[in-house]
């Protein structure tokens, strides 16, 4: 990978999603590397979770990337800790799948048909 051209695209909360977003891009043939991912395991005193490790690609594929990122991101908020939502028709609401009565007003769920 040259050192021209290269431009963060995407700043990850910590290596574990960094190495997530690499294999993304990777899997897409975009080339990428993973910034301030060397320093952690050379120091060994740096805790994981105080560094963002910038996801680097060349300028030409930032946009495909980026797009490939984003996607992905919101695929995994929809299907993570969110879920699939429904919405109170008593207050108008929105509570998460898993709430059998509404968290604002205790209405019961009537939208889904059991
Ligand atoms: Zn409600």
């Amino acid at each position: 990978m040259t050192e021209d051209q290269i431009q963060e695209v995407y700043s990850a909360d910590n290596l574990i999603e960094a190495e997530y977003i690499r294999n993304l891009l990777t899997t897409a043939d975009i080339e990428c590397r993973i910034d301030g991912e060397h320093l952690q395991l050379v120091s060994g005193k740096v805790p994981a979770q105080l560094v963002a490790p910038g996801i680097m690609v060349h300028a030409v594929n930032f946009d495909r990337a980026k797009t490939l990122i984003d996607e992905a991101n919101q695929e995994r908020n929809r299907s993570s800790e969110t879920g699939p939502q429904w919405t109170c028709s008593h207050c108008g609401e929105k509570n998460v799948a898993n709430f059998e009565i509404c968290w604002s007003c205790q209405q019961e769920d009537d939208t889904q048909q059991a």
